[in-house]
């Protein structure tokens, strides 16, 4: 049975082309030119992040004049009323076919661009029975800006949003409700402090939002408070930025690295 799982795997995987793909890389060289054209930006400024980051694509007509969307797209949107569902960096976004969807930017896409029935159970709640808190997160949250996910294990969310939004989020259940935006300090020093009271707790998971979409001093900040609690063994990022490498820059790198040498007993990934 598990050879006829892999071979369903390997069929379905092979039907998608992969990023070097040369039909792939000339639609990214063409959706990039237009998107610098849409927004005045320089190929310098393309691999700048806090351009990227200026430059987020997070409303539907923005989105129709730079790909065209499928119906279940447009119905999915129209239902959000435009309520924030899609969010995309612009590099992020030249990855996508202008003209429609198709098999080379199939996967790319469907992580982004929500379907007309994620939009109505996420912003049409009320009216349907799907609880999409399916992390029972609403009553694991011993203060707010922390979510208790196992008994020595805590998500720290330190940023409501993220450049890019995923259809598959777990906190997709309260994304109507959210500010999207950066959580106030206060907020954070409360979950902090609650972290230090609780020695039970032995690992932070810092994510979000995205945290790497915060300054690097705010990063600093956070790991310098948390990596000084002596029951915290153990500190990990959760980012996408993976889909802007440009944020890592050597700043960033700079601080991870003096704070993982300041704390050698202490893992931080
Ligand atoms: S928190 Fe993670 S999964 Fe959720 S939208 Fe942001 S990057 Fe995607």
């Amino acid at each position: 049975m598990p050879d006829i799982y892999a071979k369903t795997i390997r069929e379905g995987i092979s039907r998608y082309k992969t990023g070097t793909h040369p039909q792939l890389k000339l639609n990214h060289a063409d959706m990039k030119k237009l998107i610098l054209e849409k927004f005045g930006g320089s190929e310098s400024d393309w691999k700048d992040p806090s351009w990227q980051l200026a430059n987020v694509i997070n409303d539907f007509e923005t989105l129709k004049t730079l790909i065209k969307l499928e119906e279940d797209e447009i119905a999915g949107l129209t239902a959000a009323e435009n309520g924030g569902t899609v969010s995309n960096h612009p590099h992020y976004l030249s990855l996508i076919n202008k003209d429609g969807r198709n098999d080379l930017d199939r996967a790319v896409r469907a992580q982004v661009i929500p379907g007309f029935r994620y939009c109505q159970n996420v912003y049409n709640n009320n009216n349907t029975t799907v609880n999409m808190d399916f992390m029972d997160e609403k009553n694991s949250q011993p203060v707010e800006g922390i979510t208790r996910r196992y008994p020595q294990i805590v998500i720290l969310k330190v940023f409501d949003s993220c450049p890019q939004i995923c259809v598959y989020c777990q906190r997709n259940w309260e994304l109507k409700t959210l500010d999207r935006g950066k959580v106030a300090i206060e907020t954070i020093d409360k979950a902090i402090d609650w972290i230090r009271l609780n020695s039970e707790i032995t690992e932070v998971l810092i994510t979000g939002g995205d945290p790497l979409t915060l300054t690097d001093s705010r990063i600093e900040y956070l790991l310098r408070h948390i990596s000084a609690i002596k029951h915290i063994e153990r500190i990990r990022i959760g980012t996408r930025f993976v889909t802007l490498p440009f944020r890592i820059t050597e700043s960033l790198i700079k601080i991870l690295k003096n704070i993982t040498s300041l704390e050698k007993e202490k893992f931080v990934s």
